[in-house]
């Protein structure tokens, strides 16, 4: 929970995005503050969410669906590995726990990151994180989030065209994965 406000411009990564949704999210309780006890497994509270505010469901959903899927990750390499302390020390916690692990595991873990960073901003109504992405095909940028249908469209006529009219469109997975292993062959060929 500790966020050291120092200005400093590298925190819009998974955990700061999972932090201010978490934050959010416990300042719009479902319930109460027992209502959504998900930072403590274990507890037995953590089924008590009423229905009433879709929003937080959704949102609480969410985060235990993120938490639980990078908890899962880091697990399957590392099976000694306990719990994070806190949901937003889960990507820290897992990268601790796997740095020693497969190449495949850890690239695995850095998509699985990056495609949080980019779920826990959209699921905050921040569709802006989908801009600077490319389109896998065309490689223009232009990308628009679609929310209703969960993917990210491209508006390229050219790239419609040479899709037979249609334009193509990309999951969040899709961009995380182009974006994380172009990343890793700059760094590659820059050592
Ligand atoms: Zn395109």
């Amino acid at each position: 929970m500790a966020n050291t406000d120092t200005g400093d411009t590298d925190t819009d990564n998974a955990s700061q995005r999972l932090a201010e949704l978490h934050h959010y999210f416990r300042e719009h309780p479902v319930t109460g503050p027992e209502g959504h006890s998900y930072t403590r497994p274990g507890t037995g509270h953590a089924a008590s969410t009423a229905p009433g505010l879709p929003y937080n469901q959704r949102v609480c959903d969410h985060i235990r669906a993120s938490v639980t899927e990078v908890v899962q990750h880091t697990r399957t390499a590392a099976p000694d590995a306990g719990l994070p302390q806190h949901i937003e020390d889960v990507y820290d916690w897992a990268r601790e726990h796997t740095e020693n692990a497969p190449a495949d595991v850890q690239l695995n873990r850095d998509i699985t990151e990056y495609r949080h960073r980019l779920e826990h901003a959209v699921h905050a109504g921040d569709f802006s994180v989908v801009r600077p992405h490319r389109c896998p095909a065309c490689r223009t940028l232009g990308l628009h989030w679609q929310p209703e249908r969960q993917r990210a469209v491209c508006l390229n006529l050219h790239c419609a065209r040479s899709n037979k009219g249609h334009s193509r469109s990309w999951t969040l997975g899709r961009l995380a994965l182009e974006h994380v292993t172009a990343e890793k062959s700059l760094r590659e060929c820059a050592t």
